[in-house]
């Protein structure tokens, strides 16, 4: 399958790495749109969040395990933000399924 993701989380192509486990892999982005901004994706291959099912939500939930011991080794002590977009009108540009963590600073209030 010829996905970013799934090549960064094999290796093949290099990446930050602020966390792995089992089940989920992060990464800074590499065009980051506040201070700290990571990326936490699945090591199986989910679309996105469309595609979200009965199946796979245990390795979601990995995800959402994941995200407060990551804010917290970034220092994200006063909140950050987490966003995934989903398709066309989501502006997803990466089709394998991907959390923002967001933070660092006060971020803006609009979402959309
Ligand atoms: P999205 O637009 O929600 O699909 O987000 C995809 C994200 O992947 C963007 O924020 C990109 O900057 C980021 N990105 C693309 N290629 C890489 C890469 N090789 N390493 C790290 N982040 C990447």
């Amino acid at each position: 399958m010829d996905c970013l993701f799934c090549k960064i989380i094999a290796g093949e192509i290099p990446s930050a790495k602020v966390y792995e486990n089992e089940w989920v892999y992060a990464f800074r982005d590499i065009q980051p749109q506040a201070p700290v901004h990571v990326l936490i994706v699945p090591k199986v291959h989910i679309c996105c969040a469309d595609a979200i099912n009965a199946e796979n939500s245990a390795t979601v939930a990995k995800i959402f395990e994941a995200i407060p011991e990551i804010a917290k080794s970034e220092g994200l002590t006063n909140g950050y933000r987490v966003i995934t977009n989903c398709g066309e009108d989501g502006c997803q540009s990466v089709k394998h399924l991907h959390f923002h963590v967001l933070g660092g600073k006060k971020l803006s209030e609009t979402m959309a």
